[in-house]
């Protein structure tokens, strides 16, 4: 079998099924809603705290220092706010095309995005290389590894500016702080937090989830006196060390704590219990954590794959993630393995039809065994029986994002660390001299902050602007009730302007970069057609808008809104039914392959339905 990395690729889980036993349903559902209820408070997504005020320091770039520079004042052909994967995908799909100046907006120092920003020890990338990482064909780039480490997905966001020219007309550094549409002149008006005002036919906007850094609401967060810091803003010159990876030696004599266990805490926990004199984790709820399996690529094993091996390799992903079959299983992995099991169940139950009731059967059947799995895991790793205790998640695998590592529980083993586990309540408070729990006062010389993102608030905050469109339409105003599109990318009043996201369209959530791929191409196919053709103003009708967001609604199947799940921005910290933003967790009904197949015929037909082109 063929696989990731070369003939070598291993199973992902290292506890076998038969070792876990039958598993008693009913009491597990029982235990998942007791250790949900802990967790569910009133105030959802208002407990965090935005950084501002005397918390603003908490977003300052560590990484570059912002040069003076003349404002700008012309015009480009498209403009693109953001310059992460979103921007530099769509980026190089119209530079591809050769339509014109290509400008990207970006508040870091330079492209990468979330990849610019976390540059924690131990960050690296949680699905495979070979698909998330984009344009490897394109650049000529060979992934080192199967999941490669943060330093070279930043370096791979530098080689596609530099290979697509992207950098040529950039602002780095730079913060969008108008859009508006001059409907007399049919191009959009951009200003920036640098003076800039600037003009561009097209806007394209990929202002992604994962920048805005989120604060916990604890009670005394401003009175720390000691040093701290979000793991989005690492700061190196304190910890010592460097984002390969090398010894945190300024952690030798330090008492550490981290608050979260997300994701993120995953994969810098194993680093701060190595080094740090002493590291205490607040945890409120653990993550699931399954075998990882890292390994290197080998490079003339990949020097063997053909052309165009990326589209297959990334077709073959989501189908195997998504519930479909194919022949060969390329990824192989944790993500694939989930999907394996739900196909070999619904084998095992022999349905009489395959419905969506039998498919969810058949997807609880094998969670139940996958998650009983984890938590065996657990305990096989962890030698403290009553850190292994609280280590254990309680809740379905999808709930929150799936963790994959083979340092994360064993880094409990170190004699530095300590979990200290709220029991799902949290930490109770923050003093000057560190965190309470429980009434016990833990003092700390660093404390940092793994508490996520700004994932459930609305589009217009995390971008930090609102767009003005036709007749003056705010986009917040468009928006009031929740995302509205055609394809989760054209806005009905808003043309010439391009979303790009995974939400309303394939909405595929293990691989975001598939999603956006597909979008840039998209758009780059959208674009051409209005350059050509001259008629260069595209909209979306309302009529189409309208018929696609019903469509999502009416076909929604999605079951990440279980409501037996634990709170997490999955599930807008558990009261799903009650985001505003809810119209942006809904994707294609049949799911992500079947959109991608849907687009790519809209795209061939080149009637591109839905939207009108006109002359200026
Ligand atoms: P998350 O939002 O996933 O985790 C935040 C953590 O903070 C949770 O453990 C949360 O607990 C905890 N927390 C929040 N408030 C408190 C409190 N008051 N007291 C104690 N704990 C608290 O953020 P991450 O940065 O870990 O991950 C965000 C996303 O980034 C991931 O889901 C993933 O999509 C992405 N990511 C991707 C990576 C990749 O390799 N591609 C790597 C890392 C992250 P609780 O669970 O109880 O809410």
């Amino acid at each position: 079998m063929s696989s990731a990395t070369g003939p070598k690729a291993q199973a992902p889980s290292d506890i076998p099924a038969s070792d876990t036993g039958p598993v008693d349903a009913d009491a597990l559902r029982a235990k998942y809603r007791q250790e949900r209820d802990k967790r569910l408070r009133s105030d959802g997504n208002s407990q965090y705290r935005e950084p501002t005020g005397a918390l603003a320091r908490f977003l300052d770039d560590p990484h570059v220092v912002a040069e003076d520079r003349p404002p700008v004042h012309d015009h480009v052909t498209f403009a693109f706010v953001g310059g992460g994967f979103a921007g530099l995908v769509t980026g190089a799909a119209v530079q591809q095309r050769g339509i014109g100046t290509v400008r990207i907006i970006e508040k870091g120092g330079d492209f990468g995005g979330t990849w610019y920003w976390n540059r924690y020890p131990g960050a690296q990338c949680d699905t495979a290389s070979m698909v998330y990482l984009p344009l490897l064909e394109e650049t000529g780039h060979v992934p080192t590894e199967k999941y490669v480490h943060a330093p070279e997905i930043l370096a791979h966001c530098q080689r596609i500016g530099r290979h697509f020219g992207l950098y040529e007309h950039a602002l780095l550094s730079t913060e969008v702080t108008g859009l508006i549409w001059d409907q007399t002149q049919h191009h959009w008006r951009i200003t920036t937090n640098r003076g800039d005002d600037f003009t561009a036919d097209y806007v394209g906007m990929g202002t992604g989830p994962l920048h805005r850094p989120k604060l916990p609401g604890i009670a005394g967060i401003e009175n720390f006196a000691g040093h701290s810091f979000h793991t989005s803003r690492w700061d190196y010159a304190y910890t010592g060390g460097d984002p390969s990876g090398a010894p945190l030696t300024g952690l030798a004599d330090k008492r550490v704590g981290i608050i979260g266990t997300g994701a993120t805490a995953v994969q810098c926990i194993p680093h701060l219990a190595r080094w740090s004199a002493e590291l205490l984790v607040f945890q409120r709820t653990p993550s699931s954590i399954d075998a990882r399996n890292n390994e290197p690529i080998d490079p003339v094993w990949f020097s063997t794959l053909g052309p165009g091996w990326q589209r297959r390799w990334l077709r073959n992903f989501t189908t195997l993630q998504t519930g479909g079959f194919a022949d060969e299983d390329l990824v192989m992995d944790g993500w694939t393995e989930l999907s394996r099991r739900i196909r070999d169940r619904m084998v095992e139950m022999n349905p009489t039809e395959f419905t969506r009731e039998a498919f969810l059967e058949a997807y609880r059947s094998a969670d139940d065994q996958k998650m009983e799995e984890i938590r065996a895991r657990v305990e096989a790793i962890v030698d403290d029986p009553a850190t292994a205790e609280a280590l254990k998640p309680w809740y379905r695998q999808l709930c929150k994002r799936p963790c994959f590592h083979d340092r994360y529980l064993q880094a409990f083993n170190e004699p530095a660390a300590k979990l200290i586990d709220t029991d799902g309540k949290g930490v109770q408070s923050i003093t000057a001299q560190g965190v309470i729990v429980n009434d016990t006062l833990y003092e700390l010389d660093l404390l940092v902050y793994a508490t996520g993102f700004e994932v459930g608030t609305t589009f217009q905050r995390r971008s930090g602007f609102d767009t003005v469109g036709q007749d003056g339409r705010l986009l917040s105003e468009h928006w009031q009730d929740g995302m509205r599109s055609l394809h989760g990318i054209h806005v009905h009043g808003f043309p010439n302007l391009f979303v790009v996201s995974p939400a309303q369209g394939a909405n595929l959530i293990s691989n975001v970069p598939h999603n956006l791929i597909e979008a840039a191409e998209t758009i780059g196919t959208t674009v051409a057609h209005a350059h050509a053709s001259g008629r260069s103003v595209v909209a979306v009708t309302e009529q189409a808008e309208d018929d696609w967001v019903e469509m999502l609604r009416a076909g929604n199947r999605s079951f990440g809104a279980d409501p037996d799940c634990t709170p997490g921005y999955y599930n807008n910290e558990g009261h799903p039914g009650e985001s505003s933003d809810q119209l942006t967790r809904l994707g294609f009904p049949e799911g992500p392959v079947a959109y991608f197949n849907y687009i790519d015929e809209w795209r061939r037909r080149g009637t591109f339905d839905g939207l009108t082109f006109t002359r200026p």
